[in-house]
């Protein structure tokens, strides 16, 4: 049974996406990674038969689990998701420099694998976009706490919609159950937040919910995806594509 108080939010969040859907049409795109949140906004796009385009970035670095449970979610609603990968010279390069494990070795490698193969597809994705719809949280993190639900994307001059920023843990996982939406098992497994398999572990009771992205680092949990300018700016992401 859902509180009155989620109904509100599920309202607000359907709001949104009908109006971006109305406003822009195949001008929108929704970018999932197939966790949580995305599979409400998923949810919502579907039984709304909203005109915005689904679109996924593949790494080549993702979870078994992951790729199994795109499969299943592409039968269960029919879904219709073009998957966007990295540059493959640009991943030859990378690796044949820098090893396939280069993003333990160092911070900057790090942003560098996550530039090529997220940030990278992620552009190509966004080209020709007037709004990117995404499924950021604000309890996710304190970078995320500062994010609206509309707002600029600063560094590419497009809307960029968080219809549920206000929706806590339980909020998501209440949907779920309800709706008998699916969901990735990883997260049955310690996981609130499922990104490539080397970079992710399942998290320690208390501990944040993006502790398990790039463990071994102690600073932003961002891959670089959702930074503004002035943070792409400091780290280093500015201007290589
Ligand atoms: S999360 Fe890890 S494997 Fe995935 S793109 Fe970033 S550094 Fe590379």
């Amino acid at each position: 049974m859902l509180s009155s108080e989620l109904k509100g939010k599920i309202a607000q969040t359907e709001d949104t996406l009908m109006s971006i859907g109305k406003r822009y049409g195949k001008e929108s795109v929704f970018t999932t990674s197939f966790g949580a949140e995305d599979m409400v906004i998923t949810d919502i796009i579907k039984s709304l038969d909203m005109d915005i385009e689904v679109a996924t970035i593949d790494t080549g670095r993702l979870h078994q689990e992951t790729y199994e449970f795109i499969d299943m979610v592409v039968q269960f609603y029919g879904l219709s998701v073009k998957t966007y990968f990295p540059e493959s010279r640009e991943v030859e390069s990378m690796i044949n420099s820098k090893g396939p494990n280069l993003f333990y070795h160092s911070t900057e490698n790090r942003k560098m694998c996550c530039n090529v193969r997220k940030v990278g597809p992620l552009n190509r994705i966004l080209e020709g976009r007037k709004a990117w719809v995404t499924g950021l949280r604000a309890e996710q993190s304190k970078f995320r706490q500062k994010m609206q639900r509309v707002e600029e994307d600063p560094l590419r001059g497009i809307v960029k919609v968080n219809p549920i920023i206000n929706w806590i843990s339980s909020d998501v996982w209440a949907y779920i159950r309800e709706k008998g939406v699916p969901y990735n098992k990883l997260h049955d497994k310690g996981y609130p937040s499922i990104g490539c398999e080397p970079c992710t572990r399942a998290i320690l009771p208390g501990e944040d919910e993006r502790a398990g992205r790039w463990w071994w680092e102690s600073d932003v949990k961002e891959c670089g995806l959702h930074l503004s300018s002035q943070e792409i700016s400091n780290t280093h992401l500015k201007g290589v594509r």
